[in-house]
């Protein structure tokens, strides 16, 4: 009887805890890297294009001078400040929020500068008082139903329904779930939601 009562319990409790929608913030709903090539561009005097990184380590395509460097220009307290939210990504979390969707935002770089980030996510209205917002680049170690990230890697490990969100970086790569945008997730969520719930 107990024992019926306990399993009924657990069983609620895994799907309240389980239906979490992972959102990547860079290059997900902020357009990063744009930013990022134009402070590198500015200060390494190249003209590196968004086009031409086809590969996730951006380092591979800038100048010897610069290198490994490029992640520096990330350390900044206001990088994000110039940093633009991508198209329909405000309307496309709302959209799953109304779903009853919880929202985790899960988002990698260094613990000191996420502050800045988080801010980010206030100033463009994307935060709101239930979601939840973690630093980790080990994104397998959230658990959820639904993963969008930019990284292929991310959204190979994660075990929740992946959709990778379409950038030069990882269009190399053959992956079935791949969307051009926010718009596109704002209309197939309902046959999405088909994979995961
Ligand atoms: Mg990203």
């Amino acid at each position: 009887m107990w024992n019926l009562i306990w399993r009924k319990r657990i069983q609620k409790m895994n799907n309240r805890n389980n239906n979490y929608v992972i959102i990547d913030i860079d290059d997900v709903l902020a357009a990063t890297v744009p930013e990022w090539l134009k402070r590198y561009n500015r200060k390494y005097k190249d003209s590196l294009k968004m086009s031409y990184v086809r590969d996730w380590n951006i380092s591979k395509y800038t100048v010897p001078e610069c290198g490994d460097k490029i992640y520096d220009l990330l350390e900044s307290k206001t990088f994000y400040n110039k940093v633009k939210p991508l198209p329909n990504a405000l309307e496309g979390v709302g959209k799953l929020r109304e779903l009853g969707f919880p929202i985790v935002y899960v988002t990698g770089g260094k613990p000191e500068y996420s502050t800045y980030k988080f801010k980010w996510l206030q100033k463009h209205n994307f935060w709101n008082q239930n979601d939840h917002y973690v630093q980790t680049s080990s994104k397998h170690l959230i658990k959820g139903v639904l993963m969008i990230d930019d990284n292929y890697d991310n959204i190979c490990n994660t075990s929740a329904f992946g959709l990778l969100m379409d950038a030069p970086w990882n269009s190399k790569f053959e992956f079935k779930n791949r969307v051009m945008g926010w718009h596109e997730i704002i209309q197939n969520i309902d046959e999405y939601k088909e994979n995961f719930l």
